[in-house]
């Protein structure tokens, strides 16, 4: 087992701020849920930590970064959330709004280096145990969903394209139409992910947001000086709301991956080349 710093006070200070639990059960932390911990449900997001494995803990496969350490990195994150590395479901994210459902059959697609993932495709559904739904980001958002009901789990990777093209939406119109859930009983994480304060984003931003979201898009969009900045957090959180979310039951993480760039991955902050956290989600082991 790969063996870490712990992370800086001041980050775990961060973490509660946000609402978020620090899991300390191991070398590595994971960043938690409130309310998916106090369901019970297996989850959590990988960080950056300076001086873990080849590449501060990256999860991601892709070049420049080494599959090997990455794979390394999944095995020890899974440990620290609780899951084994092997029932990981991936998907080779595309920055659409495409939604695939996996079933306890496709544990292990993506999850080494060489494994095919299990379809093009930015948000996994399930309602089966045996396998934990991961998707990697670097600035782009990670939103968790649970019905505690059926029950049944969602992972999502939103970045301006995929929250345009209301990939959120349409993870909870695929888990109802998939599991009967009913979009009032989900709980949702949204992450973190570049805020506000560090998006500055040009028309082809804009006018997406705009056709998405109509007359409610200033609600996601700053003026700051001549420039526009979006805001993909609360963005996502009013999408999820229109796909019949109840808001009381979306918890919106408010950390900045770039502001913070010391215990996140962030393509802006840090260029293409830099590593990629993980969102992770389970209904167990089998
Ligand atoms: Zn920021």
């Amino acid at each position: 087992m790969t063996t870490a710093r712990v992370v800086g006070a001041a980050e775990d200070r961060d973490a509660w701020r946000q609402g978020a639990v620090v899991v300390t059960g191991s070398a590595l932390i994971a960043t938690r849920s409130a309310r998916l911990a106090a369901l019970g449900i297996a989850h959590g997001l990988t960080r950056r930590v300076p001086g873990l494995g080849l590449a501060e803990g990256n999860v991601g496969f892709g070049a420049p970064r080494d599959p090997v350490d990455a794979w390394q990195m999944r095995q020890s994150w899974c440990a620290a959330v609780g899951v084994d590395p092997d029932s990981l479901v991936a998907v080779r994210q595309t920055h659409g709004a495409g939604v695939v459902c996996a079933t306890r059959a496709d544990a292990g697609r993506g999850a080494r280096p060489g494994s095919e993932p299990l379809a093009a495709a930015d948000a996994i559904i399930t309602a089966e145990s045996g396998l934990t739904l991961i998707t990697l980001h670097a600035d782009c958002l990670p939103i968790l969903l649970c019905d505690p009901d059926t029950p049944a789990v969602a992972a999502v990777h939103a970045g301006w394209r995929g929250t345009v093209g209301d990939v959120a939406g349409a993870t909870v119109r695929a888990m109802e139409r998939e599991f009967d859930s009913r979009p009032a009983s989900l709980i949702a994480y949204v992450g973190p992910g570049i805020g506000a304060c560090c998006y500055e984003v040009g028309p082809d931003v804009i006018e997406g947001w705009r056709n998405a979201a109509g007359p409610a898009a200033a609600i996601a969009l700053r003026q700051v000086g001549p420039a526009w900045h979006f805001d993909g957090r609360r963005a996502n959180r009013w999408l999820l709301e229109r796909a019949g979310v109840a808001r009381a039951n979306i918890e919106v993480s408010d950390v900045c991956t770039r502001c913070h760039g010391q215990a996140w991955f962030s393509h802006r902050g840090q260029g293409a080349a830099t590593g990629r956290f993980a969102a992770m989600i389970s209904l167990g082991a089998m």
